[in-house]
């Protein structure tokens, strides 16, 4: 079966066939086309203009379409009958995924295809048999629109089928229509990054959800990369880690791909995350390959924050929608979380994107797995019955909270913009980046040059955690993300000669191309600096923190988060807040109004740069880096921004 044809049961479709001639007449032979106009505009854009025309079985006349190519999208007028009227309809390109071309695709199309009357019409004969002379260009759009009560917003499938049959061979018409395919293709490149000749690398994971990973596959994503024209190397993980391996080990991933994609839960991307991490040219992977995510797991965290800060639909079709995420070749800066964990030395370094959890959400979390044949339902049945058996925890909690400057840059675009609206629009393209080269005379103090430039950058703030203790890590984080700041370590070397200076450079340059983010925290058996750290000791339901908006796909956790913004939640419970505090709280994470709005005793929420958990070791419980377990002990985390880039949507063409 066509799995266009699949997915069109599945999908509200409009499919109308347009002949480019008026041959569906009664005249006996095509006539040739009057009507194309084509011209191509100063910044390289192509219009193009033609008549068409649909056979409507109910009347006898066919109604004439005239279709226009333009910069802002595909513009179909429709006659309505009536004097001066036409019905129009706009593709915006942006909504456009892709278009195939060439002969008739089926025998005959579903719904509302109409084919030619007179067959003679469309076929030459050959040999002695008929041969469809016709040349066929399907586009395929998800248009984007507001529900009818404008309470969300869909996208509708919609499938746009010229039929090119003005000349009397198949090859000659197939000309004109790949000429208007070439002419789309042209024009979205100016609204969209195409993600180019390379492959996507796909893992799905077919234990995921529900254990149907494979099924919803090929039954919803197969069809939609077809559609796309989009080449993908599919791996199905065979065992945990599977996918981590791959990547860690891959030696030519970003020659071979021009992205990876995530086919499961959130836990397969951490395992992509923190493969890519372990690699020695991360820094060039994570800034070369958006990684994308299409939910098929019971824990889609990821995909539904992406969706919502992008005001995308997502339900009732998430893989649907995410898929579309994932072709627009569209990418964005986001930021992770570098976690230490473990005890007794056995210290551990992993990368996070979601979460950090201590107590009550961990414990629901892992505990239900059991129950994963029930799917996301699973969260809500182990909410009530964790609230029936309340437990507390008592530990030591400290963090270092988002500074005053910080949220005036940052944070303070949230802060003071008034709307929910305004928040989630998509965050600006704030890349992980180089800070600027202040000239050389300028520069206040040689040996610490990048004192103006930290003015600057956010990402100086975030790992300014210790003062002047860790000017040196800050030099170097600079250093590293820089393609020149390595300059500025050598400050004091100047009267060097020129090669030797330069030499150093390089072997510097290599060696912070090398490293992993350096850890501006101290480690977990030091002390956690006093000035600026805020350290308590309690007992605890919970402690939180969180750094998308949603932690699953109905669990709406940090309302305020932004996709690079540098800020990790923690949402913190402390022990004797009622049980019906409790289960409000739980309720209100679907909806996002679990947050108390006035200082509340027992419930707080607090925007950091980094925080430490160091559980009392006297009593197990669960700590859940992402969703994932990992061993019961202290913890720490600290914020790095804007490190990966990952798929989001398309921007919406309003012009
Ligand atoms: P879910 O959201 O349903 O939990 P995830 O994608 O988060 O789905 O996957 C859960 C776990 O399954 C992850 O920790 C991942 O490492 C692991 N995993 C990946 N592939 C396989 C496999 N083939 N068999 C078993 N587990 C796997
Ligand atoms: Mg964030």
């Amino acid at each position: 079966m066509d799995p266009c044809m699949k997915l069109s049961l599945d999908l509200p479709e409009t499919s109308y066939v347009y002949d480019d001639t008026a041959a569906t007449r009664s005249v006996s032979k095509p006539m040739a086309p009057t009507s194309i106009v084509a011209k191509v505009s100063p910044n390289g854009l192509i219009e193009l203009s033609e008549h068409f025309y649909i056979n409507h079985s109910k009347q006898n006349e066919p109604i004439r379409v005239e279709v226009q190519l333009k910069a802002e999208g595909i513009f179909l007028r429709r006659e309505t009958g009536v004097p001066d009227e036409v019905c129009e309809q706009r593709i915006p390109l942006s909504d456009i995924i892709g278009s195939s071309c060439g002969p008739r695709m089926k025998k005959s199309h579903r719904g509302s295809l109409v084919s030619c009357r007179r067959i003679d019409e469309d076929t030459e004969v050959e040999n002695g048999t008929r041969k469809d002379i016709c040349a066929y260009l399907h586009i395929y759009a998800y248009i984007k629109s507001e529900t009818s009560d404008k309470s969300s917003v869909r996208r509708e499938r919609t499938v746009r089928i010229l039929r090119f049959r003005s000349f009397d061979t198949y090859e000659e018409n197939l000309k004109v229509a790949e000429r208007w395919q070439h002419a789309i293709r042209i024009n979205q490149s100016a609204v969209k990054n195409q993600l180019g000749e390379k492959q996507l690398l796909i893992f799905l994971n077919p234990k995921s959800g529900k254990g149907k990973g494979r099924e919803m596959f090929h039954k919803q994503v197969a069809p939609l990369l077809k559609e796309a024209e989009m080449p993908y190397e599919l791996h199905v993980t065979a065992h945990i880690n599977y996918a981590r391996e791959f990547v860690r080990k891959h030696n030519d991933l970003l020659r071979c791909y021009s992205g990876i994609v995530v086919a499961s839960g959130d836990g397969l991307f951490f395992e992509v995350l923190n493969g890519i991490m372990e690699r020695e040219d991360w820094r060039a992977i994570t800034r070369g390959l958006p990684i994308g995510i299409i939910p098929c797991g019971s824990g889609n965290g990821l995909a539904r924050s992406i969706a919502y800060l992008y005001k995308e639909p997502y339900e009732p079709k998430p893989i649907l929608y995410a898929t579309l995420t994932c072709v627009a070749g569209q990418r964005a800066p986001m930021d992770i979380v570098r976690i230490d964990s473990g005890k007794e030395g056995k210290s551990s370094e992993i990368y996070s994107f979601l979460s950090v959890g201590w107590g009550l959400i961990a414990d629901i979390d892992i505990e239900s797995e059991r129950l994963r044949s029930i799917g996301a339902t699973r969260f809500t049945f182990w909410s009530i019955r964790r609230l029936i058996g309340l437990r507390t925890y008592t530990g030591k909690l400290s963090y270092l909270r988002c500074e005053q400057k910080n949220e005036r840059k940052t944070y303070g675009k949230l802060v003071s913009s008034t709307s929910n609206e305004e928040q989630r629009l998509p965050p600006e393209v704030q890349e992980f980046h180089d800070i600027p080269n202040p000239p050389r005379d300028e520069r206040p103090d040689n040996s610490r040059p990048l004192a103006d430039a930290e003015e600057d950058d956010e990402f100086a703030d975030a790992i300014s955690l210790d003062g002047a203790s860790n000017q040196s890590y800050v030099d170097s984080w600079h250093s590293a993300v820089s393609k020149h700041t390595a300059y500025f370590s050598l400050a004091a070397q100047s009267l060097r000669s020129r090669r030797s200076v330069l030499s150093r450079l390089e072997t510097i340059n290599l060696e912070y191309e090398n490293r992993r983010p350096p850890s501006t925290l101290p480690t977990l058996d030091q002390p956690v600096p006093t000035d600026t750290w805020h350290t308590e000791e309690g007992e605890y339901v919970m402690v939180h923190a969180a750094y998308t908006t949603h932690l699953s796909s109905d669990c709406f956790f940090a309302p305020q988060s932004l996709l690079n913004d540098g800020i990790i939640y923690l949402v913190i419970i402390r022990a004797g807040v009622s049980r019906s505090q409790l289960a409000q709280f739980l309720l209100g994470t679907s909806s996002g109004t679990h947050l108390p709005k006035e200082p509340n005793e027992y419930i707080e929420v607090v925007p950091v740069r980094a925080f430490r958990i160091e559980p009392c070791s006297d009593k197990e419980g669960i700590i859940t880096v992402d969703g994932e377990r990992v061993d019961y002990g202290p913890i720490q985390g600290e914020v790095l921004r804007g490190v990966i880039n990952v798929m989001v949507p398309s921007p919406n063409c309003t012009n």
